[in-house]
């Protein structure tokens, strides 16, 4: 454990169904995360550095002292325990957790009835506000340093769903053997993931999956960060 589990951030999927110079922070934040979380290999310091790079340089909140799940408890990000044995496997249970409730809550979105839920619950809680910076009015994320890590996850897709939810609607595709969250307008693409969906050939692709790795796919299907 430890300094070997350091996390090496992964592009997120590419939106395909977007034009390439839509700028959606929030959503790049988002699937990083679940990008991230997919492969397992969160070190506190990693953990830092996606808060860093998606949510500080870009105004959203602070570093959190603290990260927390409701059923996995909490670990702090910084001082000399960080790097405990212990802390690590906490910190990968939160993870865990977090996943399972923000690939939960998007599910619900092309659930039937549609559950979207999730999204009055960030406006009430303040974690997405409606408000102008520079020039027309936008959906922001401003967490509290004391929200979980599903919340904060959660919130950064609130405000881009409530921002483009007809792309949501149209092509949010959520993989039922990996949870992998990608968009693709092709209906028949709703539940896959393009490392599994069938061949040309009718077949689907066999996937080996790791020991220690509940979902698996081929690093070459990895898409590109959306610009
Ligand atoms: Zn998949």
């Amino acid at each position: 454990m430890g300094n070997t589990l350091a996390f090496s951030p992964s592009p997120p999927p590419t939106p395909t169904a977007e034009p390439a110079s839509t700028a959606r922070p929030e959503l790049v934040a988002g699937l990083a995360f679940l990008e991230a979380s997919r492969e397992r290999r969160w070190s506190p310091l990693g953990l830092c550095g996606w808060f860093d790079e998606h949510l500080v340089q870009t105004g959203v909140m602070m570093t959190p002292l603290v990260v927390s799940e409701l059923s996995a408890g909490a670990v702090a990000l910084h001082g000399t325990r960080m790097h405990d044995p212990d802390s690590q496997l906490t910190l990968t249970r939160i993870v865990t957790e977090a996943r399972i409730r923000v690939i939960t809550a998007l599910r619900g979105l092309r659930g039937s009835p549609t559950d979207d839920r999730f999204l009055m619950a960030a406006i009430f809680t303040g974690r997405v506000r409606r408000t102008r910076l520079v020039g027309p009015n936008r959906w922001v994320v401003r967490p509290e340093p004391t929200a979980t890590l599903s919340g904060i996850v959660i919130s950064l897709f609130a405000a881009d769903v409530l921002a483009n939810r007809e792309t949501y609607d149209r092509s949010l595709c959520i993989c039922d053997a990996c949870d992998r969250v990608t968009f693709d307008e092709d209906q028949a693409h709703r539940a896959t993931c393009p490392a599994h969906r069938p061949s040309v050939s009718g077949f689907i692709r066999k996937v080996t999956l790791a020991p220690d790795q509940p979902t698996a796919e081929s690093s070459s299907d990895a898409p590109s960060r959306p610009r």
